[in-house]
């Protein structure tokens, strides 16, 4: 792999940039590999990243129906946090945190992660109790996250409006200062980059169409839309496709697929310092570095597979915005698009074997699986090399809905983006 630097900058600078390789290669499929990820997006790239690099597993590959990243990966609004409430969610969240912050470095790849704080927004008193009983558990765990008066989160973020004359009052506002942002299409590509450069083969317009499965019943090959793959692993992370991928080896999923919306704005000069998510008037936004305010809106009511969603679901976020940010109102937005997210009951992710041997899922990420990217990698690389969990995703099974276990983030905060 050509290593990205000062020196090869300069170098092409001065060639007229014709010294840059291809990122990853196009490779047909081979007709077996060790282990296969169906799904490219940040989670199954960097699965196959980790499996290549941390466990030594040679001839991967990794099939993505349309073009990698083009999933949720590219569709989402790039808030990364780990200020969950329960144990088991923040050591999750904060694992991947911790591997954010030497991403760039670890990929060799810029992938522009910019921790400048999430500001979680309290309207009444109800929220002022959650985020306050949020901070306490975060910083036992040892994940940051402080309390904010309304002025204090006005000094953190200006232009917010805090004034009592809103209807719904800033009463103040955890902020976790570690949290922030990173480029999503860049996570997807340099993931493949640095999965290419150890041997994986990336297969872009290659459909799972079927799991075939032997006499015992364990993985056998996978059928694609470019022929049959024989394999004895199979990792699924397929995110809202993962029910129908799942079903092609015989198992129902304890998940809801829904379209969730993003929008973002023409660009502006730099005007908004941090991330702003407010779950009762359920609004959140940060700014790209390209300028655009990034705003993400609510699911759709029904479940769907179509990618895009209702107008009315965004409009009733930018009249949030607007109620927060009157200063926005006159600006016009250039884009908006959906993706399908896949919901667990308790709104936390699946990262486990299953029954049938072989076969492995990763999903259940729902509204906010971007921010965990890295550490889902790395586990579920872990999960699917030894064919057991690592401490951190032992709690993530499929049984719990099953026992009662519940990880269940969705009592804890409204919203989980
Ligand atoms: C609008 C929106 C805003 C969001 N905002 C945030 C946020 O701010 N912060 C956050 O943490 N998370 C957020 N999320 C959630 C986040 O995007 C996802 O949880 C995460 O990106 C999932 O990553 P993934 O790699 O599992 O899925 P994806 O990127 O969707 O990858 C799955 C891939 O599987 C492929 N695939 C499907 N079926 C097949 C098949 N049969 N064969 C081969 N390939 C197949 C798909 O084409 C897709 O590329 C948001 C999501 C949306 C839609």
């Amino acid at each position: 792999m050509q290593r990205f630097s000062a020196l090869a900058l300069a170098r092409n600078a001065l060639s007229g940039q014709t010294g840059w390789q291809r990122q990853w290669r196009s490779p047909d499929p081979a007709k077996r590999y060790n282990a296969i990820i169906i799904g490219g997006g940040g989670h199954g790239l960097a699965t196959a990243f980790h499996l290549a690099r941390d466990h030594g597993m040679r001839n991967i590959a990794v099939l993505e129906k349309s073009w990698i990243g083009g999933g949720n990966t590219g569709r989402n609004t790039t808030i990364i946090r780990s200020n969950y409430l329960f144990n088991a969610s923040s050591s999750l969240y904060d694992h991947a945190v911790k591997l954010w912050e030497n991403l760039s470095q670890t990929l060799n790849y810029n992938v522009m992660f910019s921790q400048r704080g999430v500001l979680m927004l309290a309207h009444n008193v109800h929220d002022e109790q959650v985020f306050k009983r949020h901070v306490h558990a975060n910083r036992l765990n040892g994940v940051d996250n402080e309390w904010l008066t309304a002025a204090q989160a006005k000094a953190f973020c200006p232009p917010l409006r805090i004034d009592a004359g809103m209807r719904y009052p800033v009463l103040g506002a955890a902020l976790q200062r570690r949290a922030g942002v990173a480029r999503h299409d860049a996570v997807a590509w340099g993931y493949a980059r640095a999965a290419d450069a150890l041997g994986v083969d990336i297969v872009e317009n290659c459909a799972a169409t079927s799991i075939v499965r032997d006499r015992q019943g364990a993985v056998e090959a996978v059928e694609t839309t470019r022929g049959r793959i024989a394999t004895a692993k199979i990792g699924v992370v397929a995110a809202g496709n993962t029910s129908v991928i799942m079903g092609m080896a015989g198992l129902r999923m304890p998940l809801e697929s829904f379209p969730l919306q993003a929008l973002v704005s023409e660009p502006v000069k730099p005007v908004l310092p941090c991330i702003v998510m407010s779950n009762t008037i359920h609004a959140y936004i940060s700014q790209s570095d390209k300028g655009e305010l990034v705003i993400g809106a609510g699911t759709d009511a029904y479940i769907s597979y179509s990618q895009r969603g209702a107008l009315h679901v965004s409009t009733h976020t930018l009249e949030a915005i607007c109620e927060l940010f009157p200063q926005f109102r006159r600006m016009r937005m250039l884009r908006n698009w959906g993706g399908i997210v896949d919901v667990t009951p308790d709104r936390s992710p699946i990262i486990a074997k299953t029954s049938v041997p072989g076969l492995y899922v990763n999903c259940g990420w729902g509204t906010g699986g971007f921010k965990a990217t890295p550490g889902s990698g790395h586990l579920f690389a872990w999960t699917m090399a030894k064919d057991e969990p690592h401490p951190i995703n032992a709690p993530f099974t499929l049984e719990r809905f099953r026992d009662g276990f519940l990880i269940d983030e969705a009592a804890a905060a409204a919203v989980s983006h």
